[in-house]
C-alpha cells in the first residue's frame, strides 16, 4: 500500500556533492524541488572526500589555466573522454569553487591569503582546493547550508527503488522509508539522478555503504544507455592493515605532501617504470620530486604522482613479485620528510589531520614516525549514465544524471580531485537544465501498474522468509567473485567465469528471503541491493570483455596494449527490449581543432 504521494517540478535523487548542487540551482530558479537519499543530510558519501577540489585558478602556479587542466584531464582519460565535458569542466570550475566561498566555504589560505591548491596526481601544477583532508566535509556542509537556505523538501533515509516512465519519459520514483519500510510515490516533470558510485560491487573498497550502484542500474533497468563501464578505478592507496579496515582511502594528499612508496628492500620503485607520454613531466631524481611538492617551479613531480591506474599497477607487479609487505601492500612514508623539515611531525599533523588520526586509531601507528603499509582499493567508476555534456541529461527524455553515477568526463581514468569539481559544475548544469525541461513540460503521469508491480516486486524476499536464500551471502559471492576476477587485472577466461557466476547469482538473487517486519530491516535493504549491484557488475563483466585493450583502468593481460581501433569509440551497455544486456560499440565525435590544438600544445 502506497503511505503518501508527493508531487514535485524537479526530483533529485541523492544529496552527495552533485545532487546538492543540482538541488540549490534548480531551487533557486524558482521550481518546487524534492530531494531524495538513503542516508541523513549531510551524512552521503562525498562527505568522505579528503584531497581536494580541481579548479585552475593559478593561485599557487600563475602558469595554470583551463587549457592545462582540459588536457591533463583528456591525457589522463587516455582521450576517449566526452571532450565537451571535459572543456566545460576545465572552464568552469573555478567559477564554482569561487562561489562555494562566497556561500561560506573556508578553504584553507595562501600566505597572501588566495584559496590554497596542492598537487595531485596526474595535475600539471598544484590544482586541488581544499581544506586539510577533510574537503567533502566542508563542500557538504556549505551545499547544505546553501539549500536549507533555498528552501526544498528533504526525504531522508529513503530509498528509491523503481524510476517511473509515462511513454518512455522521467515521470517520477518509487522509495521506501528506511524507518518504517512504507512505500512513496513522488512524481515529477524532471528527475536527476545524483546516486554516486557502485564501489560495493568489489570486496575491497573505499567507498561507503551507500555504493551500490542504484541509479546506475535504476537507469539501466529503465532503458538507457550506459557507457564506460569497464572502467573502475582502483586507487593505489588503501589501507591494508588490520583487515577490518583493510579499503579505507589513505588520500593523495600523504604523496601530494611529499610521502614516497617504497617496496619491502626500501627501494622508491615508481622511479622503475614511467610512462612514455609522462616522462617530460616528471622528476628525473628524489630530490627534484621533493622539491616539486613543496612548490618548487621548476622542478617536476615524482612518479608517485602518476595516474592512479599506473600506481596501482605498479603495486601490484611488486607484491606479485615478492616485494610487498608483511599484509600484502608496499609501503607508503610521509614520516621520512622529518630528514627535509625541521618540524616534520607538526607538519604532517596540520596537513593531514585525517590521515593522523585514522592510522593511529584504526593500526595503531604513528605516521609521523612509520611509514604506512597500503594497497590498491576499488574507489569510482568512470562509467556510468551517458549524458549530453551540456544538459547532463541522459537518452531518457526528463531524466537527468550528475556526479559519480553519470560518465564522460573521465574517460578511462580520472585525476585525482576531478570528481569534487565535476559535482560542482555538473550539478549545477543537471539543476538548470531539469528546471527549464520542467518549465517547458507538463507533469508526467504516473502508471498505478507498474508502482503496483515494483511494489510487489521489493516486498517478495519477505514472501520467502527465512527458507529463502540469504542476500549477504549472495552478497558476499559477488564481491569476492568480481574483485577476484574483474580486478585489476583481468583476462578473457576470468571475465567469463565472472559472468556466468553473475547469472547464477542473479538466479540465487530471486530467490532470498527475510523475515520479521519491514523497520531497519537491513537483510530487507540488502536484498534489494543486491539487485542492483548484480546488474552493474554485468555491466562492467561484459564491457570489460568487449574492450579487448588496456586503456586507463582498465588492464588485461592478454591485451595488454591499446587498440588503435578502440581509441575512437566508447562501449555501451543498454537493455534490450527483450530484457537481456546489448553490447555495442559507439564512435566518439571528433575532437574540433581549437581542442586539438590545447591538446598538442600541452604535450611537451
Ligand atoms: C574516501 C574517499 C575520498 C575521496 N576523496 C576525493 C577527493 O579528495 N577529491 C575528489 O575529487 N574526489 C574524491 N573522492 C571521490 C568523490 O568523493 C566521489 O566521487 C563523489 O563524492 C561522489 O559524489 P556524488 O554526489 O556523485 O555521490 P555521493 O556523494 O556518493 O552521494 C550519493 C547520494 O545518493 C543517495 N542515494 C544512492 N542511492 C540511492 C537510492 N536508491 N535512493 C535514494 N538515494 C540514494 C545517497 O544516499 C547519497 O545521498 C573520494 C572518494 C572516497 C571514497
Amino acid at each position: 500500500m502506497i503511505q503518501s504521494t508527493f508531487t514535485y517540478d524537479v526530483l533529485v535523487i541523492g544529496a552527495g556533492g552533485a545532487g546538492l548542487r543540482a538541488a540549490i540551482e534548480a531551487a533557486a530558479s524558482g521550481v518546487t524541488v524534492g530531494l531524495i537519499c538513503k542516508s541523513l543530510l549531510g551524512k552521503a558519501h562525498t562527505v568522505m572526500a579528503e584531497g581536494g577540489m580541481a579548479a585552475a585558478m593559478a593561485n599557487n602556479d600563475d602558469r595554470d589555466s583551463w587549457r592545462v587542466h582540459f588536457a591533463d584531464t583528456m591525457r589522463g582519460g587516455q582521450y576517449i573522454n566526452n571532450w565537451r565535458m571535459a572543456e566545460l569542466h576545465a572552464k568552469e570550475a573555478p567559477d564554482r569553487v569561487r562561489e562555494l566561498e562566497g556561500w561560506g566555504a573556508v578553504f584553507d589560505r595562501t600566505p597572501d591569503g588566495r584559496i590554497n591548491q596542492r598537487n595531485f596526481g596526474g595535475h600539471r601544477y598544484p590544482r586541488l582546493a581544499h581544506v586539510g583532508d577533510r574537503t567533502g566535509l566542508e563542500l557538504i556542509r556549505t551545499l547544505q547550508d546553501h539549500a536549507v537556505y533555498l528552501g526544498m523538501n528533504v526525504h531522508m533515509e529513503h530509498t528509491v527503488v523503481e524510476l517511473l516512465l509515462d511513454d518512455g519519459r522521467a515521470a517520477g520514483v518509487l522509495a521506501y522509508d528506511r524507518e518504517r519500510g512504507r512505500f512513496h510515490v513522488f512524481s515529477a516533470k524532471a528527475v536527476v539522478l545524483a546516486t554516486g558510485g557502485v564501489g560495493r560491487a568489489y570486496k575491497i573498497t573505499s567507498n561507503s555503504w551507500e555504493g551500490t550502484g542504484d541509479g546506475h542500474a535504476l537507469a539501466y533497468r529503465a532503458g538507457a544507455e550506459m557507457i564506460d563501464m569497464e572502467f573502475i578505478q582502483f586507487h593505489p592507496t588503501g589501507m591494508v592493515w588490520p583487515p577490518s579496515v583493510r579499503g579505507i582511502l589513505v588520500t593523495e594528499g600523504v604523496r601530494g605532501e611529499g610521502g614516497v612508496l617504497k617496496n619491502n628492500q626500501g627501494r622508491r620503485f615508481m622511479f622503475d617504470d614511467i610512462p612514455d607520454n609522462y616522462k617530460p613531466q616528471t622528476a628525473s631524481d628524489p630530490e627534484e620530486g621533493w622539491r616539486y611538492t613543496q612548490g618548487d617551479k621548476n622542478a617536476r613531480r615524482p612518479p608517485e604522482l602518476l595516474t592512479r591506474d599506473h600506481v596501482a599497477r605498479c603495486i601490484v607487479r611488486e607484491v606479485r613479485e615478492g616485494r610487498g609487505s608483511p599484509h600484502g601492500g608496499v609501503f607508503l612514508d610521509i614520516a621520512w620528510i622529518k630528514e627535509k623539515l625541521p618540524n616534520a611531525e607538526e607538519h604532517i599533523k596540520r596537513k593531514l589531520p585525517s590521515m593522523y588520526h585514522q592510522f593511529k586509531e584504526l593500526a595503531d601507528l604513528d605516521i609521523t614516525k612509520e611509514p604506512m603499509e597500503i594497497g590498491p582499493t576499488t574507489h569510482y567508476v568512470m562509467g556510468g549514465i551517458r549524458v549530453d555534456a551540456d544538459s547532463q541529461m541522459s537518452s531518457i527524455p526528463g531524466l537527468f544524471a550528475a556526479g559519480e553515477c553519470a560518465s564522460g568526463i573521465n574517460g578511462a581514468n580520472r585525476l585525482g580531485g576531478n570528481s569534487l569539481s565535476d559535482l560542482i559544475v555538473f550539478g549545477k548544469r543537471a539543476g538548470e537544465y531539469a528546471a527549464q525541461w520542467a518549465r517547458q513540460h507538463s507533469a508526467a503521469r504516473v502508471d498505478e501498474g507498474l508502482v503496483d508491480r515494483a511494489m510487489r516486486n521489493s516486498l517478495s524476499p519477505f514472501d520467502r522468509g527465512d527458507s529463502g536464500e540469504n542476500p549477504y551471502r549472495v552478497q558476499s559471492d559477488l564481491q569476492e567473485t568480481m574483485q577476484d576476477l574483474v580486478g585489476i587485472v583481468r583476462n578473457e577466461s576470468d571475465m567469463q567465469e565472472a559472468l556466468r557466476r553473475i547469472w547464477q547469482f542473479k538466479e540465487r538473487s530471486n530467490r532470498v528471503g527475510v523475515s520479521g517486519h519491514r523497520e531497519y530491516h537491513a537483510g530487507w535493504h540488502t536484498a534489494l541491493d543486491v539487485r542492483n549491484l548484480l546488474d552493474i557488475s554485468e555491466c562492467i563483466a561484459r564491457s570489460a570483455i568487449e574492450r579487448k585493450e588496456s586503456r586507463g583502468g582498465h588492464f588485461r593481460e592478454d591485451y595488454p596494449d591499446k587498440a588503435a581501433e578502440l581509441s575512437t569509440v566508447n562501449v555501451m551497455t543498454k537493455r534490450g527490449p527483450d530484457g537481456t544486456l546489448q553490447v555495442s560499440r559507439v564512435p566518439i565525435p571528433a575532437i574540433p581543432d581549437y581542442l586539438k590544438e590545447v591538446i598538442e600544445e600541452q604535450k611537451s
